[in-house]
């Protein structure tokens, strides 16, 4: 077993957990009826009052909020608190649709950086660590909160945001960074980057990565941690709830513990909102047990994932949470069949491919068109056009075998598919254009 930031609370038991939730959810529900009048309303038109809400189990009671919920109320039409106790402002990527903004008090942020501070310890951050935080700064939350949870660690920070990857290469190296925190994307160009210029694995400082923010594959992973010699932690997080550290892996790695006093998760059907029983697949759902400035009751997140009890080697008792197979609004149906980025993520690192690609989707004469653009590696270059042909009709046959459909592929030169320094664009869909 490993070390933990706050032991009482990450090991506590089931019961003790529980009875933190109990506590908690009466509480929010009847400051969040006072203070937002818009989940007022919610609540009134449901039926639901404070005096139902006895403990954490009648959560089910309450009415749900999405995205449009927010947009609706954007941006003042949520907050839980008087717009002065406030001290930031952070904002959603904005990857699909128009940009939410969440507000924070200053217990809100500790909170938060409470949070990342679990990741980077679970992670095997001390203060001996020189963390690289280059997810970006600013309004997106990936940088504000690594950084936040480094400095409560007591780590040395090294603030990079995202982007100027020989910078970041210089520095990772003269000042030994040996936790690196990004986006899977960004760390697998890091990867390929070192390697460019002539750097082993076992060159860096590196002995662990923090990396979310956007849906990355197993195969992804094995990729990663070969390419810079590490172990690779995974992190979950969204704006609406603080931001990343909502959930993150330990040691043991199958699954993300989700910071259960602070985030109460549950998993429901999205077509009938019906909540499933542990185990099943379906859309996440949370709901912010103590937040101040923003505090959404029942928030639906899109992300599709199973939750897990099972009791984990770490010692850590919080519930844990699959890697999310995407989101519900991610998913494509082409010509009918529901597809995935991730499933062609798998196929492309399992044929032995970079995790450099594109998915192109179009309709054209009322048919669907479904192209993939993957690099092929410098070791796979070769000159005679016939090659190139196998090698795409045989990766056309493994995702006919994978998604039950067989796209066109375009084995590309490297480097010619566009690296991504924040969240990865995967997925062009230009029938959302017509
Ligand atoms: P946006 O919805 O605009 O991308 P955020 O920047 O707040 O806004 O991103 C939150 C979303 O990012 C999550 O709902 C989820 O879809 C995705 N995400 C975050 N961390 C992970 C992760 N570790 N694995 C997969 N997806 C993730
Ligand atoms: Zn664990």
């Amino acid at each position: 077993m490993g070390n933990y930031y706050q032991k009482e609370i990450e090991t506590a038991s089931r019961e003790e957990i529980v009875k933190i939730q109990n506590e908690k959810i009466v509480k929010q529900v009847k400051h969040v009826y006072e203070n937002v009048p818009y989940y007022r309303n919610l609540m009134d038109q449901k039926g639901v009052t404070p005096d139902d809400i006895k403990s954490i189990d009648d959560i089910k009671k309450l009415p749900f909020l999405t995205k449009d919920d927010l947009r609706e109320a954007y941006p003042y039409g949520l907050m839980g608190t008087d717009i002065k106790n406030c001290v930031r402002i952070q904002s959603t990527s904005g990857t699909t649709g128009k940009r939410v903004v969440a507000f924070y008090t200053q217990k809100d942020i500790d909170m938060w950086e409470e949070c990342c501070a679990r990741a980077i310890v679970a992670a095997g951050g001390t203060q001996e660590d020189v963390v690289q935080v280059c997810y970006g700064y600013g309004l997106f939350t990936g940088g504000p909160g690594l950084n936040g949870g480094s400095h409560k660690v007591g780590c040395l920070t090294l603030p990079m945001s995202s982007g100027n990857t020989d910078r970041q290469i210089q520095f990772m190296m003269d000042l030994s960074a040996t936790i690196l925190c990004c986006t899977p994307s960004y760390a697998a160009y890091i990867g390929e980057s070192l390697a460019e210029k002539g750097y082993k694995p076992e060159d860096n400082k590196l002995k662990a990565g923090i990396f979310g923010a956007e849906p990355w594959t197993e195969e992804m992973r094995q990729n990663i941690e070969k390419s810079l010699g590490i172990k690779a932690y995974d992190i979950y997080g969204l704006t609406e709830t603080s931001g990343p550290g909502v959930a993150f892996e330990c040691e043991e790695q199958t699954g993300m513990h989700i910071n259960e006093d602070h985030f109460y998760a549950e998993i429901i059907d999205p077509k009938t909102g019906e909540v499933l029983p542990e185990g099943e697949k379906g859309e996440l759902v949370f709901t912010s047990l103590d937040k101040e400035g923003f505090p959404l009751l029942r928030y639906r997140t899109k992300d599709i994932c199973i939750l897990s009890r099972k009791k984990c080697s770490c010692g850590r008792t919080h519930v844990k949470m699959s890697k999310p197979l995407g989101r519900s609004d991610d998913m494509m149906i082409i010509r009918g069949v529901n597809v995935f980025p991730s499933q062609i993520e798998t196929v492309l690192l399992n044929e032995g491919y970079t995790p450099n690609y594109q998915i192109e989707v179009d309709r054209v004469n009322n048919t669907d068109t479904f192209d993939i653009y993957v690099e092929f590696s410098a070791e796979m270059f070769s000159d005679k056009v016939s090659d190139i042909q196998i090698r795409e009709q045989n990766l056309k046959a493994a995702m006919r075998s994978m998604l039950g459909i067989g796209p066109k592929i375009h084995l590309v030169a490297p480097k010619t598919i566009a690296r991504s320094e924040g969240k990865a664009v995967r997925v062009i869909d230009k029938r959302k254009l017509h």
